[in-house]
């Protein structure tokens, strides 16, 4: 074996997010080589929230991090929907009666502290951690693959990971898409709770408030200490197709007639920064040789499921559960991995799953932001759901699977136009309606 041999990883992963530090861990825990590779001169996140549901809590627990993340983060009581013009409230989900449902609990958390999480389990766990890397092609090559980096550099492994993001470059070896661009916006702020304490935040729920055109969205953070907000809208400027688009005074137009609440929440956003909301169409082909997508490189959703990171942190363990399954032997030369059978049984069941989730959140995103008679619908139908009615979470809350057989059948829909107004509307919510 060369020295070159000894040093090369099994397996490299690009990207620092939550995707790929959690990838790079699922792995590590099998046995494997890790490097992973980060544009960025420091690993970090964006200042906010996540909303984290038992599918993801499950896997938190399999990789032993669930006490800590619940030690950083809050377990709330509720998730509640209410009209974002009047307040009255439409739906709850009890999340104690969840998580006897389901058997994990619904976590919300700082994303600094659940990328910390994964970033101090990456080096207890032996990852190596490479900042300031900046991967601009990937290639497969005789027994693996290789990615050259801006500068000049390369590396190269027995399979590659990618796990960079919307703009993903990887991607481009599978399909020649962009994002797609909704016109919709959204600012954010986490802020002590102590600011806010009298404004009728609810303490200990996630509370979503959804608008003509727009939603607010509060959860507490950090035991509590921290509140989040999210305000989302649709900015004219970018329907148009105008540059300077989501401009604060967008923002403040957009929330004109919503309620109080919402109103007293809204100066205490970040308004220095706002981002606008993307996604891509699904695709169901992940995998190009020894060179694999891995999160939102591969199904970057809108936000409306709150699954995005949900479903890169299932895409990194179901792939390692895959590779564990085979008990692979190291040899002098190899880490002993069938990829080939590795990576088709993750690409075998992961795309149509990620695939539900990115076309449910678009028409969740379309239910949420109706405006005239189809408010009125959608608030009868909402007010008529069971808070103890698990039909349209089970797709979604259960168990991640590792095969298309163990994938649920997706819930069911009822068309908006079939709810009677001023008469008990069907049973259930409309959408696979996972993210309240
Ligand atoms: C407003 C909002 C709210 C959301 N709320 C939730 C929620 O509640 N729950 C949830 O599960 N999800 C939520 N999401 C989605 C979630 O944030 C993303 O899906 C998730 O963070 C994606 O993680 P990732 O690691 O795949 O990608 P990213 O976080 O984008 O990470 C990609 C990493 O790769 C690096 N990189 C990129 N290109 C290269 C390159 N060429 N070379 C090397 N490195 C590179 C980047 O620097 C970055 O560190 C929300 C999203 C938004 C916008």
């Amino acid at each position: 074996m060369s020295t070159a041999d000894a040093h090369r990883p099994d397996a490299l992963v690009i990207g620092g997010g939550i995707g790929g530090l959690s990838a790079a861990l699922a792995l590590t825990r099998k046995g494997l080589r890790v490097r992973l590779h980060e544009r960025a001169a420091r690993f970090g996140e964006v200042g906010a929230g996540l909303q984290i549901a038992p599918n993801c809590t499950r896997i938190l627990a399999d990789h032993g991090l669930l006490d800590e993340a619940v030690a950083l983060g809050v377990l709330p009581e509720h998730i509640v929907m209410k009209d974002a013009v009047d307040a009255g409230e439409l739906t709850r989900l009890d999340l104690q009666d969840l998580e006897r449902r389901y058997g994990f609990p619904y976590l919300v958390i700082h994303r600094g502290d659940l990328h910390g999480i994964f970033l101090r389990a990456c080096e207890r766990g032996g990852v190596e951690l490479v900042n300031g890397s900046h991967c601009v092609a990937y290639e497969n090559i005789p027994g693996g693959a290789r990615v050259t980096f801006a500068g000049g550099g390369s590396d190269e492994a027995e399979v590659v990971i990618a796990a960079d993001g919307l703009h993903s470059v990887a991607r481009g070896l599978l399909v020649r898409d962009e994002p797609v661009g909704s016109a919709y916006v959204a600012y954010r702020a986490a802020l002590p709770f102590d600011e806010v304490r009298g404004n009728g935040v609810h303490e200990r729920d996630v509370v979503v408030y959804v608008g003509p055109r727009c939603h607010f969205v509060q959860y507490p953070l950090r035991a509590g200490r921290m509140l989040n907000q999210v305000a989302v809208f649709e900015s004219p400027k970018a329907l148009a197709g105008e540059a300077d688009w989501g401009t604060p005074d967008e923002l403040d137009r957009a929330f004109d007639g919503t309620c109080a609440q919402i109103r007293k929440g809204l100066p205490l956003m970040w308004r220095d920064r706002w981002w606008r909301m993307f996604d891509r169409d699904p695709i169901t082909n992940w995998v190009d040789g020894r060179i694999a997508l891995l999160g939102d490189a591969a199904h970057p959703p809108l936000q409306y499921m709150a699954q995005g990171a949900v479903m890169a942190i299932e895409d990194g363990w179901v792939l390692a559960e895959h590779v564990g399954a085979q008990r692979p032997r190291r040899s002098r030369r190899s880490s002993g991995v069938d990829w080939a059978a590795a990576l088709a049984a993750y690409e075998a069941v992961r795309p149509e799953h990620c695939g539900r989730v990115i076309t449910t959140a678009r028409a969740w995103g379309e239910f949420w932001h109706h405006d005239g008679t189809r408010r009125l619908r959608r608030n009868a139908l909402l007010r008529s759901r069971d808070t103890y009615d698990y039909t349209f979470t089970d797709w979604i809350y259960g168990p991640t699977a590792l095969t298309p057989e163990q994938e649920p059948e997706p819930c069911p829909t009822i068309p908006l136009d079939s709810v009677e107004l001023g008469t008990p509307a069907g049973q259930g919510l409309p959408l696979g309606s996972g993210g309240l």
